[in-house]
């Protein structure tokens, strides 16, 4: 299961497992949508989205890659 979507769209990159309503997620257009390949914030950055506000920013800055929620490796 994917974890983080983009939003070519504005270019936000949100997180499925800690996703809120203020994301807008369902908004998303299919053609809009992105997957990461590997599915991490730093492949995001690196094709140029930004952090979601409201869900990617909340997850801790450390520790990231090891943390889960919800059975999803983060
Ligand atoms: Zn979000």
């Amino acid at each position: 299961m994917p974890g983080y979507l983009g939003n070519k769209f504005g270019m936000i990159v949100h997180h499925l497992a800690v996703m809120v309503p203020k994301c807008k997620i369902y908004d998303i257009k299919k053609e809009d949508s992105v997957y990461f390949v590997p599915d991490i914030i730093d492949q995001a950055r690196k094709e140029g989205f930004v952090p979601c506000k409201y869900c990617v920013d909340k997850l801790p800055k450390l520790g990231m890659k090891v943390l889960k929620i919800n059975g999803t490796m983060l």
